[in-house]
C-alpha cells in the first residue's frame, strides 16, 4: 500500500464490539486475566501495551518502511531509549549542532555513565571517517538539522559506520518519512519528535523509535519502554494516531509555502542568508535532492541584516508567525535560537528559524515582509 493508504489504515480497524469507524480510546490500566491466569486477548497492563498504542506503533513503523516501532512520552525519551542501547566504554558520533536536548543527553547523562562522544561537522564524511574509533556503537544523524537545516548524507555514513561495526539512528523530525525514509538509505533506526509533525498541531507531546526488523533492536528497545516506563498515555495515542491520516496532505502543503518563503527571504535586503534545503545555493542541495523524495520539508532559518537586536525587532514586529518554541504544527512560528540553546549554542545570534503553517503563503509572505521592511 501507498503511503497515504498506510497513514489512514494502518494498524486500524473498525472496532468489533460497536462497529464504530473511529477508534475508543481505551483508558483502563489494567486487564483481566483467563481463568487458567493467561491474558489470551493480548494485555495485561497499560505500561506494557494497550490498545490505543499498538495502532499508532504499527502505523509509525509501516510509514517509515521498518518492521517495528517503540513509542514514547516524547521525542527526548525516545532518544534516550536509543542510547539505553549503548553500555560504558562504548563511543557516540553527532553532530555539532544536533538537536540542543539530544546533545545535553549525551553531555549530561551518557557521559557520567561511561558513554563518550564526538560532535562532528556531519555534512563533511571526512570528519565522521576521522572520528571513528574501534569503541564507536553509534552514529547519530540528524538532517536536515536543527536549526541549521545542515544536510548529511545518510546513505555514505550508514556504509561507513556499518564498516567499522557501528549502528546508525537518524533523527527524522524535520524530514518526516512524507519525504525522507531513512531505513531505506542504511539506517538502522529512525527516531522521530512525535510532538512535531506526527502530532501536528501543538498539542500532544511523543516520541517514537523505528527498526527496521523484529527481534534483535527492537526487542531491546520494547524491554527499555515497558521497563523504564516512559510511554505516551492512552489520550495521545489516539492524538498522535488520528494526526498521521492528514500527515501526508499537511507536510505536502506546508513545504509548499516554505519553499515559496524560502525564495522571498532570498530576495530581501534584509535578509543574509537563507538556509533552506530546497535552494540550489544550499551546499548540501545536491544530497538533499537525492535523499528526499521531492521534497525539501517546512523549516527554515535566516540571518537578519544588523545582528542580534535586528533579529528580535524582527520577530516582535510579526503578526502571523507566533513567537513559540517548538514546530511542525499547523500554525507558523517564528524563534530566536540561539536564546534557547542556551552557553553551548553554536546557532548565529541573528538566526531566526521559521515552523511554517499551513496559513496561506501570500499571507504568511505579507508578514515577513512588513516585520522585515
Ligand atoms: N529532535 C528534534 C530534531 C527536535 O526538534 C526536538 C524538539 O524540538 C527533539 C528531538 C526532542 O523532542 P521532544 O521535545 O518531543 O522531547
Amino acid at each position: 500500500m501507498k503511503f497515504e493508504t498506510l497513514s489512514v489504515h494502518a494498524g486500524r480497524d473498525v472496532e468489533r464490539a460497536t462497529g464504530a469507524v473511529a477508534p475508543p480510546i481505551q483508558l483502563s490500566t489494567t486487564y483481566e486475566r483467563d481463568i487458567d491466569g493467561e491474558w489470551s486477548r493480548g494485555f495485561s497492563y497499560s505500561r506494557a501495551d494497550n490498545p490505543g498504542r499498538r495502532p499508532l506503533e504499527e502505523c509509525i513503523a509501516a510509514l517509515e518502511g521498518g518492521e517495528d516501532a517503540t513509542t514514547y512520552g516524547s521525542g527526548s525519551a525516545a532518544s534516550m531509549a536509543v542510547f539505553s542501547l549503548l553500555r560504558p566504554g562504548e563511543h557516540v558520533i553527532a553532530p555539532i549542532e544536533s538537536y540542543h536536548g539530544t546533545a545535553k543527553q549525551l553531555r549530561d547523562i551518557l557521559t557520567p555513565m561511561g558513554v563518550t562522544h564526538t560532535f562532528v561537522d556531519m555534512t563533511r564524511v571526512d570528519a565522521v571517517r576521522d572520528a571513528l574509533r574501534k569503541e564507536t556503537r553509534l552514529v547519530w544523524i540528524e538532517t536536515p538539522s536543527n536549526p541549521m537545516l545542515n544536510i548529511s548524507d545518510i546513505e555514505t555514513i550508514a556504509e561507513l559506520a556499518h564498516g567499522r561495526g557501528a549502528m546508525v539512528c537518524c533523527d527524522n523530525t524535520f524530514a518526516t518519512p512524507v519525504w525522507q525514509r531513512p531505513l531505506e538509505l542504511g539506517a538502522d533506526l529512525v527516531m522521530h519528535s512525535s510532538t512535531k509533525y506526527f502530532g501536528g498541531h501543538s498539542d500532544v507531546m511523543g516520541g517514537a523509535v523505528v527498526t527496521r526488523d523484529r527481534g534483535g533492536l527492537s526487542d531491546k528497545l520494547r524491554d527499555y519502554q515497558q521497563t523504564v516506563g516512559s510511554v505516551p498515555s492512552p489520550f495521545d495515542c489516539w492524538l498522535i494516531r488520528r494526526s498521521l491520516t492528514t500527515l501526508s496532505c499537511r507536510v505536502r502543503a506546508q513545504t509548499h509555502n516554505a519553499s515559496r518563503i524560502a525564495g522571498f527571504l532570498q530576495s530581501h535586503k534584509n535578509v543574509e542568508r537563507v538556509f533552506y534545503p530546497g535552494l540550489d545555493t544550499h551546499p548540501g542541495h545536491a544530497i538533499a535532492q537525492r535523499q528526499m523524495k521531492g521534497g525539501f520539508g517546512a523549516m527554515l532559518s535566516f540571518n537578519v541584516r544588523g545582528g542580534r537586536d535586528a533579529a528580535f525587532a524582527v520577530a516582535a514586529k510579526m503578526q502571523l508567525f507566533i513567537r513559540a518554541t517548538s514546530l511542525g504544527g499547523v500554525e507558523s512560528l517564528v524563534e530566536h535560537r540561539a536564546s534557547v540553546e542556551g552557553p553551548h549554542t553554536v546557532t548565529p545570534q541573528n538566526l531566526l528559524r521559521l515552523s511554517v503553517g499551513l496559513e496561506s503563503a501570500e499571507d504568511l509572505i505579507a508578514d515577513l515582509d512588513q516585520a522585515l521592511g
